[in-house]
């Protein structure tokens, strides 16, 4: 293994983000099996990104043990303070926000300029909840006898493990980090294979900001090596997963043995619905940012366009002119509007689907592979299929690129069948300028996210995020709600009256 860098500052060959370790009890080193792996450039498999620790069992038990020794210390630092730390965090991530989204973009591909969106989404959660250090609300009652105190507040769980996607490699690692940090617990992460460089900056960042050795530990691997095994920890309290509803479960099961607290936001299938009333020219912008940023790898991507037959046909010419147009290339060129998929496995899943799409339905564009330079990429370009069901299997599996579905239907009802007709529920979406329609599919649409007059993908740090369905397991992240998933309720009762008094059993005097 090279050299392992340990300074805050970006190195100044971005090419070269040279080899890294793990990051246990406050010290960059190496795996102890001293194995590594290469990230490549998905825009271009020619240049390497970086080289990362590739760690096993033996490195997630180092890491959960140095955990569990930081917890009670951290633990007890008052909750504003640790919010002072995460506060310098969030500043220090602004003064790199630059550096940061472009090395995100390099190793996972995304443009630029969706790079910057999430780092600077992080920025946003580590200044709120740092903001929560002083908050943590707990709740007062009444008590239901004289002379008794009744309140509960939240403690921090203790241990936990987190484990995260490559396709929003800063604001998801925030969503989880800020809100377990800020409870008073620490960390084990495990960032996805295809990002470990993100995770490496946001570490040395944190690193930077204070927050003690062992708190934070980093492993990189793979998902069989390190995150199965982080599951599995009997030392480990809590799970964190971001990722596919087929990885979630298998982290469920992994933790079910250990009755840990798990908590899954997972895949989605999710649908912008188009009545005949929309704005076409806001259903055009808003369908091609929905459906193709990101390449379409957002779990909040509209992979199904639901359209009132009568505006079917115009609104397919427009769009399909529009989308047609759009550029493909590197993402850190600022030309480019659609960046590559993240490595050479997407993008044959997303080439099985399209040849399903040209079988079973009509491509109205895209569907060709793409040639010249773009050939040493990971790269799809942008299609569209027509004439499926909703029930189709490319309106059913969480494809994850940029190919989009469009399903006809006659008439509202139809409509909301077709956006519910899936096993996911994370964001859905209705164009209308009709008011009471808008009023019903909010209420008609089961997704954790309702859109209207926007498409499936703006969610805000300050409210919860995530999704009904096999799109996770009930627990949300963001705002308040990404406190429920780090913290344990702790209800105290202070009796000072000075005698027996006994609750819960038939206190009225007999008439
Ligand atoms: P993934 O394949 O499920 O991987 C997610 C993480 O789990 C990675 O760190 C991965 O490690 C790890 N992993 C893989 N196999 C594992 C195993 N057996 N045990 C424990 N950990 C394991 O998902 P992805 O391709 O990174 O991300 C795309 C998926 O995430 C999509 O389904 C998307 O919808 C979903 N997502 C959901 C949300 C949400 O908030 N609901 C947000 C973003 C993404 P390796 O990288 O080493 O394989």
């Amino acid at each position: 293994m090279g050299e392992i860098l340990t300074s805050s500052t970006a190195p100044a060959d971005l090419d070269n983000f040279g080899t890294h370790g793990n990051y246990v009890s406050g010290e960059w080193g190496p795996s102890v099996s001293g194995r590594t792996f290469i990230r490549r450039d998905p825009s271009d498999t020619r240049a390497t990104v970086g080289t990362f620790a590739e760690s096993d069992q033996s490195d997630v038990d180092e890491a959960v043990r140095a955990a569990r020794a930081a917890q009670p210390d951290w633990n007890g630092v008052p909750a504003p303070k640790r919010g002072e730390i995460l506060f310098r965090f969030g500043q220090l991530l602004a003064r790199d926000k630059e550096f940061v989204a472009r090395q995100v973009t390099r190793e996972m591909g995304k443009v630029i300029e969706e790079s910057r969106g999430d780092v600077q989404e992080a920025i946003d959660l580590a200044f709120l909840y740092a903001g929560e250090g002083r908050r943590l609300f707990g709740e007062t009652a009444p008590s239901e006898l004289r002379d008794k105190w009744a309140m509960s507040v939240r403690e921090a769980i203790g241990v936990a493990g987190i484990i995260t996607p490559w396709n929003v490699p800063v604001a998801i690692p925030a969503l989880r980090l800020m809100p377990a940090l800020i409870a008073g617990n620490t960390v084990v992460w495990k960032p996805a294979s295809d990002s470990p460089s993100s995770a490496v900056m946001l570490v040395r960042l944190l690193a930077e900001a204070g927050i003690p050795p062992g708190v934070v530990n980093l492993v990189t691997g793979s998902g069989n090596n390190v995150g199965l095994p982080l599951a599995q920890h009997p030392d480990v309290d809590v799970i964190a997963f971001t990722g596919s509803t087929e990885v979630g479960r298998q982290v469920a099961a992994a933790a079910a043995a250990g009755l840990k607290r798990v908590t899954l936001e997972l895949g989605g299938k999710n649908a912008i619905a188009v009545m005949a009333d929309a704005d076409l020219d806001l259903v055009v912008e808003s369908v091609v940012w929905a459906a193709f940023g990101t390449s379409g790898q957002r779990c909040t991507a509209c992979s199904r366009l639901v359209v009132e037959e009568p505006i079917a046909d115009r609104l397919l010419a427009r769009l399909s002119d529009r989308v047609s147009a759009l550029r493909l290339g590197p993402g850190l060129d600022t030309r480019t509007q659609v960046g590559p998929l993240v490595n050479h496995a997407a993008v044959e899943r997303v080439a099985r689907y399209v040849e399903i799409g040209r079988a079973d339905g009509r491509l109205v564009c895209g569907g060709d592979a793409p040639e010249g330079d773009l050939a040493n990429g990971h790269y799809v370009v942008p299609t569209i299929v027509d004439g499926l069901g909703a029930d189709h299997v490319l309106a059913q599996d969480e494809v994850f690129g940029p190919l989009l579905t469009l399903i006809r239907v006659p008439d509202y009802p139809a409509a909301v069948e077709a956006v519910n007709a899936t096993r996911y529920g994370l964001s859905s979406s209705i164009f209308t300028t009709d008011l009471h329609r808008a009023f019903r599919a909010m209420r008609d649409f089961r997704t954790g996210l309702v859109y209207v007059n926007g498409g499936t993908i703006g969610a805000e740090t300050q409210l919860p995020f995530g999704g009904m369905k096999e799109t996770g397991n009930g627990h949300r992240d963001a705002g308040r709600a990404g406190l429920d998933n780090f913290t344990e309720w702790k209800t105290l009762y202070v009796d000072y009256s000075g005698r027996l008094q006994r609750a819960q059993i038939d206190n009225q005097a007999p008439s």
